[in-house]
């Protein structure tokens, strides 16, 4: 197991979808990037078509081909 499929395994999925997975971070993960606990992780399957509906800190990476975000909330 690597470490994203640790973090995924890790965090609640809350939402499935054609455009994105999004997984909430219950238990305070630290976020990969920048080592501040992360809120959300969304591993986004269609770009184009995301729409952030909060402004928000993201930081961003890629696994499998996949951008995955993690968010930050004020
Ligand atoms: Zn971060």
């Amino acid at each position: 197991m690597d470490e994203f499929e640790e973090i995924v395994s890790s965090c609640t999925p809350r939402e499935t979808g054609p455009v994105a997975d999004t997984y909430q971070n219950t238990v305070g993960l630290a976020c990969p990037s920048c080592e501040e606990p992360f809120d959300d992780l969304v591993v986004v399957k269609e770009f184009t078509r995301l729409n952030l509906s909060e402004l928000m800190d993201v930081c961003a990476t890629v696994h499998d081909g996949n951008p995955v975000l993690f968010t930050h909330r004020k």
